[in-house]
């Protein structure tokens, strides 16, 4: 029925390449030539070939035979999407007799490939290295026989290796051209990264970036004579400034606002600092010539520690300088302020961010971190869109460029064509009307068939109570406690922890409230605390260890969340417990600090819960006798995997092999839950993984029945949950059990959101 395919005249020709590569000018016109023979031997109305890129996880079309010659270079995938991206990702050719009744075809309007039935996506490797996709297409159903998958599989196998030669030569090419052109950022329109916090932003860029303040100051024009008087003026308009923002951060972000601009102000302050730009301009250096000089040479200071924490002070420090360069001579602010804008940056850490969010910053791009660091939850509070990508280049961009920035979907677009603005409001638009939707929402949340669901929210700065109330959230699961600690600049005393903590409960009235006990190191670093330093800091110092290491600073958060929940319901868990003995050791500071309360007469909570959080794997093996000692479980996806999987939750690098669906963790979370089950005891999970629709149904199949997640996803899960049937989560929960490799338990998990 179909025209007969001559594969060993196809092999022969295609042996042929090199000779095909050396008249072609590039690596396109090459492909182009190798689809154009290949779809004329197979008789194949579509041949293309995609090529992979691996630093953004992206594949491209890059030559055509068939398809709309305009597509090329426009059709982009990620790894594992559409059934072109699947067949790399999973290293297998996909054929396919009706390509749109898989659910994993992807169509994209426009390149004309909706008529076509047939598709063979073969990947073309090196190894285990992958270089890109072929695919073939026809017109007609069932076109393609194992035989045409065996001879595209020889092809692609000469294949890679001739694109990969010819991707180097051509790079040598381009090496060679550019050395000649200007070093200008060019062909940077679209980068592809990860989300750590949801939104979007359309506006200028700033980069903040070491260079800065040098671009800064070469920006300017010092000619003009300044005085002592000028200098001191300066000094005390930029106090007075950041004063004022100080201020404004203190009645945004009650909680965590404690000092932020404290470190610049308390340099202004220092006589060392300002009396040596003085002693300079006595000496006749004109004063903004004096400022640059010491504002240099501090930060060259700060930056040659070797602490991460007090290199990261020369960003205040030039924060400084480049405010007193300002105020002196008067110059705009448009250089680098962040009010209104992206922010580019190589790294930031929390009070950074909360710095950037109280000067009303738009969106960050972050050149390091990973989507369930401490950052991005903090990023998450505080409203601001953060995407996270390995594009360096990025920090080269000239300052004020134009930035979409879509921390929905992972995508930065530099400088991005009118079509994407359009499509872009479109979304903003479809957002604002969402809003209005929570009106809609239930108070309590049930399956479809009625078992209740219990939806808590994950807190992390006081100002994330009113999105939790808005959306109808029934009580805080995870009130991550360290924040208040991070930002200040010594540990928070009892009174006012317990303030804080007051507000909390306030702000959810009549609410069950679980305070999670200090979680710091790891990500999450004390300035004002001398850690020493640790090479492995997530399995170092952390958590409850720090805690039951210092005492005293436990026994006060204790007391300051007893004394602040003494007529509410609350609840107190411990984190990353390793051992009943821990468990038994921390309990053991809580009752101490009941007794003592008591006998001081104090007004506190004598009924408190007192629960762990897993979050280790160590647990695994003792989990019953956990579930025994414990009043409820808290299970803390995010560091469970990292450390069950060895995965670093910071490490972008590694951030495809964070699973959650990796059957080792599916099988430990029924392990847990069905321990909670057997000693009656609430189990909640409160990572990531709870505000995932996909994986909702596999959690409700193995009996959870209590999630905490960020608020902002309360609607989506709260939906997921309603359309969920018991019985067939429980059926899908037996089928992914039953299955010990990835790449089927992927295919279920995706398809599970229909359930
Ligand atoms: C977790 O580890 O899943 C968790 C909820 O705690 P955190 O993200 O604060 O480490
Ligand atoms: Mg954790």
């Amino acid at each position: 029925m179909f025209k007969k395919r001559d594969h060993t005249k196809l092999i022969c020709d295609i042996s042929e390449l090199n000779s095909l590569f050396e008249d072609a000018p590039s690596l396109e016109i090459f492909l182009q030539k190798i689809v154009d023979m290949i779809a004329s031997h197979m008789h194949s109305e579509v041949c293309s070939i995609y090529l992979y890129y691996e630093d953004r996880e992206e594949i491209i079309l890059t030559a055509t035979y068939g398809l709309h010659p305009d597509s090329i270079g426009k059709v982009k995938m990620k790894l594992g999407e559409g059934l072109t991206g699947l067949a790399l990702k999973e290293l297998r050719p996909i054929c396919e007799s009706s390509a749109q009744d898989n659910p994993h075809f992807k169509y994209f309007p426009g390149i004309g490939e909706e008529r076509f039935e047939s598709f063979l996506a073969v990947p073309i490797i090196r190894g285990q290295t992958k270089i890109g996709v072929m695919v073939a297409q026809n017109l007609k159903k069932n076109y393609f026989t194992s035989e045409d998958i065996s001879v595209c599989r020889a092809i692609t196998s000469q294949l890679a290796n001739t694109i990969e030669t010819t991707k180097l030569l051509m790079t040598l090419r381009e090496v060679q051209q550019k050395k000649v052109e200007t070093p200008e950022v060019r062909d940077l329109k679209f980068i592809k990264g990860r989300v750590g916090s949801e939104g979007f932003a359309f506006c200028e860029a700033v980069v903040l970036d070491i260079d800065n303040f040098r671009r800064f100051s070469e920006a300017q024009n010092f000619s003009t004579r300044y005085t002592l008087e000028d200098f001191h003026r300066a000094v005390r308009l930029t106090e007075k400034q950041l004063e004022d923002y100080q201020a404004q951060v203190e009645e945004k972000l009650a909680d965590v606002a404690s000092l932020i601009f404290m470190a610049q102000i308390l340099m202004l302050k220092d006589k060392g600092f300002v009396e040596a730009i003085a002693g300079f301009i006595q000496r006749g250096v004109n004063p903004p010539e004096a400022v640059l000089k010491i504002v240099k040479d501090y930060a060259a200071k700060f930056n040659a520690m070797s602490d991460s924490y007090l290199r990261e002070k020369s960003h205040d420090v030039l924060d400084i300088g480049k405010r007193l360069l300002e105020n002196l001579v008067g110059a705009s602010e448009d250089c680098d302020d962040c009010q209104g804008r992206i922010v580019i940056a190589r790294e930031l850490f929390p009070s950074n961010i909360l710095k950037l969010s109280s000067q009303g910053v738009k969106g960050v791009i972050l050149l390091s971190g990973g989507v369930s660091s401490h950052l991005s939850i903090l990023a998450r509070s505080l409203n601001i869109p953060l995407v996270i990508t390995d594009t360096a280049q990025l920090l080269e961009i000239r300052q004020r460029t134009k930035i979409l920035l879509d921390a929905e979907q992972g995508n930065i677009y530099v400088e991005p064509s009118e079509d994407i603005i359009v499509n872009f409001k479109e979304r903003e638009d479809a957002r604002a009307r969402l809003v209005e939707l929570k009106e809609s929402l239930r108070e309590q949340t049930h399956t479809k068939d009625g078992t209740r669901v219990k939806l808590l929210s994950n807190i992390n700065l006081l100002s994330d109570l009113k999105t939790a109330r808005e959306l109808k959230s029934e009580g805080v699961g995870l009130y991550r406690t360290e924040f208040p600690f991070i930002v200040r600049s010594d540990f928070p005393s009892e009174e006012e922890q317990m303030v804080i903590y007051q507000k909390l409960i306030a702000g959810m009235p009549d609410k069950e409230i679980t305070f999670r006990t200090l979680d710091i190191g790891g990500d999450k670093v004390l300035s004002y605390y001398n850690h020493e330093k640790e090479e492995n800091p997530f399995l170092g110092m952390r958590s409850i260890r720090f805690s039951l290491r210092h005492k005293e600073i436990f026994m006060a958060q204790v007391r300051a969340i007893l004394r602040a929940g003494h007529d509410v319901d609350i609840k107190i868990m411990f984190p990353m417990i390793s051992s009943l003995d821990e468990f038994i050791e921390a309990r053991e500071i809580v009752f101490e600090c009941l007794r003592r309360l008591k006998e001081e007469r104090v007004p506190h909570n004598g009924s408190v819960s007192i629960g762990i959080m897993v979050e280790l794997p160590a647990v695994l093996e003792i989990i019953e006798d956990l579930a025994a000692e414990v009043d409820f479980l808290c299970i803390g996806t995010n560091d469970f995997i990292q450390y069950l999987l060895a995965v670093d939750r910071t490490n972008e690098k590694v951030a495809d092999m964070f699973l959650a669906h990796h059957p080792a963790v599916l099988r430990s979370l029924k392990k847990i839950v069905d321990a909670g089950i057997k000693f009656k005891k609430d189990v909640t999970i409160c990572g990531d993984m709870a505000h995932e629709p996909k994986y909702i149904p596999y959690l409700l199949g193995i009996g959870i029945r209590r999630l905490s997640l960020d608020s902002r996803h309360l609607p989506k899960i709260k939906s997921s949950v309603s359309k969920i049937d018991l019985e067939k989560a429980k059926k899908l929960t037996a089928e992914l059990l039953s299955h010990n490799r990835l790449s089927h338990i992927t295919r279920i998990v995706e398809q599970s959101v229909q359930i």
